[in-house]
């Protein structure tokens, strides 16, 4: 029955497709069976090994020992098991990864053995190995994502995984948003993404790339891209969330913008500039076009005069004629003091455009001013034409002098020229509170309806002024020191019944 026995165990020591490997408390191999060999390498012929230190390598020995010590000391058969797994670099098929059970010692002679059943774990060990390799390829792949990301269970909105971008993004710790809503952290889908989010399926990409703006830890708020994209884990749907922070990148837009802006600002004031430059330019040339054309033509009569009373100036003064000389003499004042009115009107209208007019105000008396201005305008009087004055008010006023007088003097002689014989020409200056009103009406030609929205353009005269004396420069220049004295100029007149003009000037304090 032993010997049965004894040949069941050896048939089946030496058949097993499982390597058995029998050594004692030295390590000194007592058996070993076919399989084992063909696992550690060793050729079907070849002797077999002595020790057990000698099949595995020397890194596992100190393991394999503190195994076979404990096995060795229980007195019990049945230890508890335990397998080492080796990796078989001696043996023949380098790369193949041993399994090494040492479930229990034996008890033979007195001598304790150790039988250690031998298995080939290559494939399931590779398995488990590249399982873990690819967790942690990918977890590592997550974690140093040049790009923010979080992983939220869509149930709840709640995050189960952060990568480092984001900590560093948002200056948080894993553990400080780990199980946190998102919102409570400052961050939320945008209303189109969560529609979007809500009708896709499972494991999708939500193409929207949404600009949104975030708070960091800090309190400082940052904009960001985001994006996401569905997957299922565990047969749960999460969100992976992708956050670029593009804050510098606004911001440089908007510095771009905003300079751009500025830049476009330049442009339409300088380009503002140049027009007004070339309209300036435009003025003056017409300015001296027109006046040469005036000037040819206003300075040939008074010239001829000059020229002609001249003539006879010589012819008298051969006769002794005094009285006709005189006469003569008094033609050509007259007509030099026309040239030089003509000539001073140029000149003022050119010191106004030049800005080199500037009101120089003081109090003056209205009745010496008045008495003053009727002197020189009453000299020019037609035959029979006279100038009623009235002054209500305060007498003191303060106004720029000059500016007033050269006013009222071309108003009054455009009165006096615009008349007839024996009219009656009326100057009233009212002084009041807060302001002056001066009028001064006649009864002459007055202006064409036509022509009234024309009359204080430069150069312009009416058509019904054209045979009388005239540059069209006087009332340009009013229209000018009255505004230079932040004054209003109006008038009302209608062909061949009259004229007023009303001078508003606000009183200066
Ligand atoms: P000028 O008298 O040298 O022509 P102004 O600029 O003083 O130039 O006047 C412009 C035009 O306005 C005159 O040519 C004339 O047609 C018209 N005008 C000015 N004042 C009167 C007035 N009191 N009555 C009628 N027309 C006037």
């Amino acid at each position: 029955m032993a010997l049965v026995t004894e040949n069941i165990f050896e048939s089946f020591f030496r058949n097993s497709v499982e390597g058995i490997l029998i050594f004692d408390k030295t390590g000194k191999i007592a058996d070993i069976n076919p399989a084992a060999k063909e696992l550690f390498g060793i050729g079907k012929n070849a002797i077999n090994p002595e020790n057990v230190n000698d099949l595995i390598g020397s890194k596992y020995h100190a393991e394999l020992w503190i195994i076979c010590n404990r096995l060795l000391e229980h007195t019990e058969k049945k230890g508890k098991g335990n397998t080492l797994v080796i990796h078989n670099e001696g043996s023949r098929e380098k790369n193949l990864i041993l399994g090494l059970h040492l479930n229990n010692h034996i008890k033979l002679n007195e001598n304790r053995y150790i039988a250690a059943f031998v298995t080939d774990e290559t494939s399931r060990w590779k398995e488990k190995y590249e399982l873990r390799q690819s967790h942690e390829r990918f977890r590592k792949i997550f974690k140093h994502n040049p790009v923010a990301q979080l992983i939220i269970r869509e149930s709840d909105n709640l995050i189960i995984d952060a990568n480092n971008k984001f900590l560093e993004l948002f200056g948080y710790e894993l553990d400080e948003v780990m199980g946190k809503d998102t919102i409570s952290i400052g961050l939320d889908h945008c209303n189109e993404c969560k529609v979007k989010i809500e009708q896709a399926p499972d494991e999708h990409h939500i193409e929207n790339d949404c600009e949104s703006e975030a708070h960091i830890k800090s309190g400082k708020v940052i904009n960001l891209l985001q994006s996401y994209v569905l997957i299922k884990l565990h047969d749960v749907t999460h969100e992976i969330w992708s956050l670029v922070d593009i804050t510098e990148q606004k911001a440089a837009e908007a510095e771009l913008k905003k300079t751009n802006e500025e830049l476009e600002k330049k442009v339409t004031e300088r380009t503002k500039d140049l027009v007004n430059l070339l309209e300036r330019e435009k003025r003056m040339n017409e300015l001296k076009s027109r006046f040469v054309a005036t000037a040819s033509h206003e300075f040939r009569t008074p010239l001829t005069t000059i020229l002609a009373s001249a003539g006879l100036v010589e012819t008298y003064a051969k006769r002794m004629d005094a009285e006709k000389c005189l006469k003569h003499i008094d033609r050509i004042k007259a007509s030099v003091e026309l040239l030089t009115e003509i000539l001073e009107d140029f000149l003022s209208l050119d010191k106004i455009e030049q800005g080199n007019v500037k009101p120089n105000i003081t109090s003056f008396n209205l009745e010496d001013f008045a008495a003053n201005v009727l002197r020189e305008a009453e000299s020019t009087l037609k035959k029979g034409q006279s100038i009623e004055y009235a002054l209500t008010g305060d007498l003191i006023i303060k106004q720029d002098h000059n500016i007033l007088k050269n006013t009222m003097l071309n108003l009054l002689s455009n009165a006096i020229k615009y008349s007839g014989e024996d009219a009656n020409i009326s100057w009233a200056i009212s002084v009041q509170i807060d302001k002056t009103i001066i009028t001064v009406a006649d009864n002459g030609i007055g202006i064409p309806f036509d022509d009234q929205p024309y009359i204080f353009s430069r150069f312009f005269r009416a058509r019904n002024a054209e045979t009388i004396q005239g540059t069209g420069l006087g009332l340009n220049i009013v229209k000018k020191y009255i505004e230079l004295l932040h004054g209003k100029i109006s008038f009302v007149s209608a062909e061949n019944a009259g004229t007023s003009f009303i001078l508003d000037l606000p009183a200066i304090s």
